[in-house]
Parts: C-alpha cells; sequence; structure tokens
C-alpha cells in the first residue's frame, strides 16, 4: 500500500480528493471540524515536502448549484486549521480552475467548488475525471467518506494517474484499522453491534462472526433475538420478519464456537420520551405498552467482563437510545469500559454507525484506538466489501 509518506512531493502538484462534507450551522459555519482535521496529516506532509496541493472535495447533495452546498462557506475554517491561507476555484474543470492550478506555488493550496455541482462526478464521468485530472502531478486518496463510491473523483480519475497515485494518510489508517480487528488481530476479539435495526447491520455480522470469538449485541435490534427465543419483548423495537434470520445467526455462531452476549435485563420504560416512567425488567419479560429503551445494569456487568478480557475490540452501534440521557447509561458504560480495556493495552475501532455520534458526546474519542471518520465506507468495508476508492488506487 503506497502513502503519501512514501512520495517525495517536492515541486509536485498533489491533487487530492478530501472529505469536506461536513455539517453547516443556518449562518453556513462549519459545525463538526474533525473531517477537516483529518485531512490535515496529508496535506501538511505534500506541503513540507516542498509540493503544493489542489484539494476537491463534495458537500451534501446540492441539486441545482444551490448557495448552501458551497465550499466557499468553509475556505475561513479549511484556512485556520492548516495554518495556510487556502485560494478558491468557483469551478472545478473550468479555464479559470485549470489555470489557477497552474499558478500554484510550493506551499500553496487551492481548494475547488462543489465536485457535486457537476453531475458528471457521481456519473462517474470519464472525460470529467480527466480534466480534474490535469490538476496534479500526483494524485492522493484521502476521502475516506466517499470511498465506497465510484464517482469520477474517487476511482474514475486513477487512470489518469497509473504510475503517480497513492492513499493519503487517513484512508490508509481507515483500513489499517479494519485490518487490525479482522486480520491481524490480537485474540480474543470482540464486536459489539448495536443500534436500531438488524437488518442494516445484518452484513457486518455475517462477516464478522468468521473473525471474532465474542459478539455482543445491544441497542433496538437484540429485542428481534430476544422474541425470536420466545421471550416477551413488550413494545420494544421489533422486526418481525427477521426473526428466522436471528436463529440463523445464533445458531451459525454456535457452530462457529463464538459467544454471542444478548443482554439479559434492560430499562423499560412506558413511553418513547424523555420523561417516561422507567423499571429495570429481563429483557424476556417486559409488559405490553413498555418498551426496552437501553440495557441494564446487569447486562452492562456483563459486557464489561467480555470487554474487560478482550484485546481487539470492534464497537458499532449504541446499545440504547442514547440520545436521551434517562437511555445513555448503557452506552457510556460500554465506552468507559472499552476505553479502559483500550488503556489496558487493547485495540479498538470504533466506527460505521451512531457510535461514533455518542463516542463523540460523552468525550470518549481520545480514549479509543481509532474512531473512524467515515459512517457507510466503514460499514462496507466492515462487510467485507471492496471500496471502489481504495480499489483504484490497489490496481
Ligand atoms: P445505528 O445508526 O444503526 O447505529 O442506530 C442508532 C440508533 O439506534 C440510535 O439513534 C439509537 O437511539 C437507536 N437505538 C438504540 N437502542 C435502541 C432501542 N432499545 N430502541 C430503539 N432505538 C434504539
Amino acid at each position: 500500500m503506497i502513502t503519501a509518506n512514501d512520495l517525495n512531493f517536492k515541486n509536485k502538484k498533489a491533487l487530492i480528493r478530501v472529505d469536506f462534507n461536513v455539517p453547516l450551522d443556518e449562518n453556513f459555519n462549519v459545525k463538526d471540524t474533525t473531517r477537516i482535521e483529518a485531512a490535515k496529516p496529508t496535506i501538511i506532509k505534500v506541503l513540507e515536502d516542498g509540493g503544493s496541493c489542489v484539494l476537491m472535495s463534495h458537500l451534501g447533495r446540492p441539486k441545482n448549484n444551490e448557495n448552501e452546498f458551497s465550499l466557499r462557506h468553509i475556505i475561513e475554517k479549511v484556512s485556520s486549521i492548516l495554518g495556510v491561507k487556502v485560494q478558491f476555484s468557483e469551478d472545478c474543470v473550468g479555464a479559470l480552475a485549470l489555470e489557477a492550478s497552474g499558478n500554484l506555488k510550493s506551499g500553496q493550496i487551492l481548494l475547488l467548488e462543489n465536485l457535486r455541482y457537476y453531475e458528471e462526478e457521481t456519473a462517474g464521468n470519464r472525460a470529467f475525471a480527466k480534466r480534474l485530472a490535469q490538476h496534479g502531478d500526483v494524485y492522493v486518496n484521502d476521502a475516506f467518506g466517499t470511498a465506497h463510491r465510484a464517482h469520477a473523483s474517487t476511482s474514475v480519475i486513477t487512470e489518469f494517474f497509473p504510475d503517480n497515485k497513492c492513499f493519503g494518510l487517513l484512508l490508509a489508517s481507515e483500513i489499517v484499522s479494519v485490518k487490525k480487528v479482522l486480520e491481524d488481530s490480537k485474540k480474543p476479539v470482540t464486536a459489539i453491534i448495536g443500534g436500531a435495526k438488524v437488518s442494516s447491520k445484518i452484513g457486518v455480522i455475517e462477516n464478522i462472526l468468521e473473525k471474532v470469538d465474542h459478539l455482543i449485541i445491544g441497542g433496538g435490534m437484540a429485542f428481534t433475538f430476544i422474541k425470536a427465543q420466545g421471550g416477551e419483548v413488550g413494545g420494544s423495537l421489533i422486526e418481525e420478519d427477521k426473526q428466522a434470520l436471528a436463529l440463523e445467526i445464533l445458531g451459525a455462531a454456535k457452530e462457529k464456537g463464538v459467544q454471542i452476549h444478548l443482554p439479559v435485563d434492560v430499562i423499560a420504560a412506558n413511553s418513547f420520551s424523555e420523561f417516561a416512567s422507567t423499571e429495570v425488567r429481563p429483557i424476556d419479560n417486559i409488559a405490553q405498552g413498555w418498551m426496552g429503551l437501553d440495557v441494564g445494569p446487569e447486562s452492562n456487568a456483563n459486557f464489561a467482563r467480555v470487554i474487560a478480557a478482550s484485546k481487539t475490540i470492534l464497537w458499532n452501534g449504541p446499545v440504547g437510545v442514547f440520545e436521551m440521557a434517562q437511555f445513555a447509561k448503557g452506552t457510556i458504560s460500554l465506552g468507559n469500559a472499552i476505553a479502559e480495556a483500550t488503556q489496558n493495552g487493547a485495540f479498538s475501532l470504533v466506527g460505521g454507525g451512531d457510535s461514533v455520534a455518542a463516542v463523540k458526546q460523552f468525550n470518549l474519542g481520545k480514549k479509543m484506538s481509532y474512531v473512524s471518520t467515515g459512517g457507510g465506507a466503514m460499514l462496507e468495508m466492515l462487510e467485507g466489501k471492496e471500496l471502489p476508492g481504495v480499489q483504484a488506487i490497489l490496481e
């Protein structure tokens, strides 16, 4: 795997696909700078070598080049994070854009306007990719968040850089982190899969069953497993049509020697509300009109025990409705257990679900070995799929 660290960018123009698809508030201020900060090491590497950077990204899903999706809004924030005044081009492939990149000197950075102002980007248009390619001598893909898309700037473009392409440092570290969990992992390996529904995580579960020793299942999806085994789950979230699948997963796990850990107790609530009445109930004995919105204390203790004995930990999805303080304790307790195991030497990867938001909300990010920057892309990697943006660099 050739990364930006393996190349010397002296007097070279690096055309870097970054993921600056950041959330903006109503005044177009950047609300969360994580993705910009995550792209910084690659950009700084190029500049320190004596090269220049042409940055390209998408922002949101524009239909008619609406102003709200202009990357102009983020220039100041990007400049302040990088410590370099970033130049801006109002288009991506026109004469002015090419002139701007052509005039770029070592140490300078040019940001192109939103790639998705051109429908050719998502269509993977070859002529558009060829025009984009004229901006740089070397192509660097550091956009993990869009690595699962076969777009012009993420995969088609590599055709024009047969010998001058590499992984950005962020993309490389995302790939290495997944490898550490699924391929070169230290045992015992524990995966915690939570979140709302079995249906959205089935691909991940099927793939990781081959690789883990313990699988902790929490969140809304646990109830489908419990009901499928004859439990009374009251009004908890349930996918009726996924019960057979849940039993299949339990069977497959047994066959492969994977220990499944389901919650044994829950915080049951009489409505889906921060102000609901609550009580701790056995997970398979929840009354009608009540629903499990978080895992209970005994489950927290069980999960913490498994995690403390693990050397590799993957966390995907919260184990309760952590957005409401009343039902956040299970997710916080789990996060703390993973943080402690990490401090004691385990490798922990958080990614591919709302667990990343939970980790941020509870300030646990720095205590994890790696927190992924990509939602959909991380899910697809955990499902064992090849990402087009990754394949295009390897080919
Ligand atoms: P995901 O994006 O698949 O990781 O799902 C995250 C969502 O699952 C969060 O918004 C949680 O509020 C939700 N969730 C977690 N536990 C439960 C539960 N017991 N009942 C309903 N929703 C839940």
